[in-house]
């Protein structure tokens, strides 16, 4: 428990401050060829029921055989949360009616989870971070679907997910605003992604979390939570915290009480609903799986997998910082997705690390950005951004060329170098070619001139028209000294 609640992070109420109290079960679908017990396969949009074994479809005597995968995943998982790995887990049964699990129960891990706690570093600014807790990290499966909107009076059930490996990463109650919810799960889902073992994609459903919000006046111990399920975006992750936490405020400034009871937010009325008071465990009656036996590794195991960990998004920044003297704000940008990171170092290999830093972030992020694509659908590759910027370093073109030269390359493809040469895009070095534009200016200008010699501040204005009149070709520091020579100032 905190003893000094963050005053930014307080809500005023009608009788004094509160505080929020946030913790995340997020369900990651676990990246794996099949499911947790059977070898039917998973994947997003294959046709109704056409990824379905026996043993997902729960046919009586059928027997679940653990996905080794799965377990590596978890384990790889756990490691990147600087988690415990407990050598030794449980598989048990939840037993609740769904029309869409037709076993009757979910297996899952209750008192013996894979993974114990852990934590994850949380950044609110690129210079700013707080840590959250995880309480562990266990496997289980997923549900089929129940489908009500395809016939008047008829549900369907889909039960490609059935059986589905899930991972639920349960963080301790560490987040005390929307905003550090939100920034806890895009921390969480990168450092998914840079493992490999999810994909993150909370439109497919792949990773959705179940918000645990309270409130309580600062200082005062944890009030009751209520538990919103299945928020699917990370927008509506704050949307409903915020709701939810006015919600409570309002009740117990009116003199009443918070049931603890799982709720559901409704995005498009930006509230949440009551959906049943929260079950307790002994409700679900779970047990040990008596078809598993105990899950089993050892370190060298766990070793093994910690060997070939990926570098991770924190040990990435602070690389980018040290080796490229980048600033952190570029740094957190360019780690955010392992593949922009991985474009950003293709670029800078061999370059100066700031200019590719700006030309990827500010130039070809942006123009992205435009087109709604991410890095990994760039039409210009690392080599070719790589070239523009070699080009500006020799002198070859300006700086104001080179974004031209980016747009070209952006729409049309092309070798930078070669696009320079055919179009005539070189930078004017030769002193005189310059001198003949510098000349015509002056000699159109005669009042101009004039005004220069009283006012020097003036020299601006010609070198905008010398630039000018050579198409953006000219050595920009070239003009400038032979024109103050000219006019005399
Ligand atoms: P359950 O299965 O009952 O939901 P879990 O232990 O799986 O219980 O998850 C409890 C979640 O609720 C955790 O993420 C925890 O951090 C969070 N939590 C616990 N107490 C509070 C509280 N008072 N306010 C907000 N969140 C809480
Ligand atoms: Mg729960």
């Amino acid at each position: 428990m905190t003893a000094h609640a963050n005053p930014k992070n307080l809500i005023p109420g009608a009788t004094g401050d509160w505080e929020v109290v946030i913790g995340l079960e997020i369900h990651a679908q676990v990246a794996s060829n099949a499911k947790l017990f059977s070898g039917a396969a998973v994947g997003f949009g294959a046709p109704e029921n056409s990824q379905v074994s026996l043993v997902d479809a729960a046919m009586p005597g059928m027997l679940p055989v653990i996905n080794e995968e799965c377990v590596r995943q978890a384990i790889r998982t756990g490691l990147g949360l600087k988690a415990k790995i407990n050598h030794r887990s449980v598989f048990d049964r939840k037993n609740y009616f769904y029309p869409d699990l037709p076993q009757g129960y979910q297996i899952s891990q209750y008192k013996s989870p894979i993974v114990g706690e852990g934590e994850v570093i949380v950044d609110l600014s690129p210079t700013e971070s707080f840590k959250v807790g995880i309480e562990r990290l266990h496997l289980e499966q997923d549900a089929g679907k129940s489908i009500h909107d395809q016939h008047p009076t008829l549900s369907y059930i889909d039960l490609n997910r059935s059986g589905t490996a899930l991972m639920e990463i349960v963080s301790k109650p560490d987040m005390r605003s929307a905003d550090e919810a939100k920034a806890y799960v895009t921390k969480l889902r990168t450092i998914l992604r840079y493992l490999g073992t999810c994909d993150g994609d909370m439109e497919k459903g792949n990773l959705r979390a179940d918000v645990n919000v309270s409130v309580r006046r600062p200082g005062e111990p944890f009030g009751t939570r209520c538990e919103i399920k299945n928020v699917n975006s990370i927008r509506f992750i704050g949307q409903a915290v915020d709701y939810e936490a006015r919600r409570q405020i309002g009740i117990i400034e009116d003199g009443g009480t918070i049931d603890q009871e799982t709720r559901l937010y409704d995005a498009t009325k930006g509230e949440t609903r009551s959906m049943r008071s929260k079950e307790e465990a002994h409700d679900y009656r779970y047990f040990p799986d008596p078809d598993l036996l105990p899950l089993e590794f050892s370190q060298a195991y766990v070793d093994d997998l910690a060997a070939v960990l990926p570098e991770l998004p924190d040990a990435k920044k602070a690389r980018l910082i040290a080796d490229y003297g980048l600033t952190p704000y570029d740094a957190s940008i360019l780690v955010l997705e392992k593949e922009s990171a991985d474009y950003f170092e293709a670029v800078a290999k061999g370059r100066d690390g700031k200019s590719a830093a700006n030309w990827v972030i500010n130039e070809l992020f942006g123009r992205l950005n435009k087109e709604g694509k991410d890095v990994t659908a760039s039409p210009v590759s690392p080599d070719q951004i790589g070239g523009i910027i070699d080009l500006i370093q020799a002198g070859t073109i300006s700086g104001k060329i080179a974004k031209d030269l980016f747009e070209i390359v952006f729409t049309e493809g092309g070798d930078p170098a070669a696009i320079v040469e055919a179009r005539g895009m070189k930078q004017v070095t030769d002193t005189g070619a310059i001198e003949k534009v510098i000349d015509e200016v002056i000699a159109a200008n005669p009042d101009k001139v004039e005004q220069a010699k009283a006012k020097p501040t003036m020299l601006g204005w010609f070198v905008g028209q010398v630039m000018k009149a050579s198409g953006g070709k000219a050595n920009p520091e070239a003009v400038n000294a032979m024109l103050k020579a000219k006019l005399g100032i």
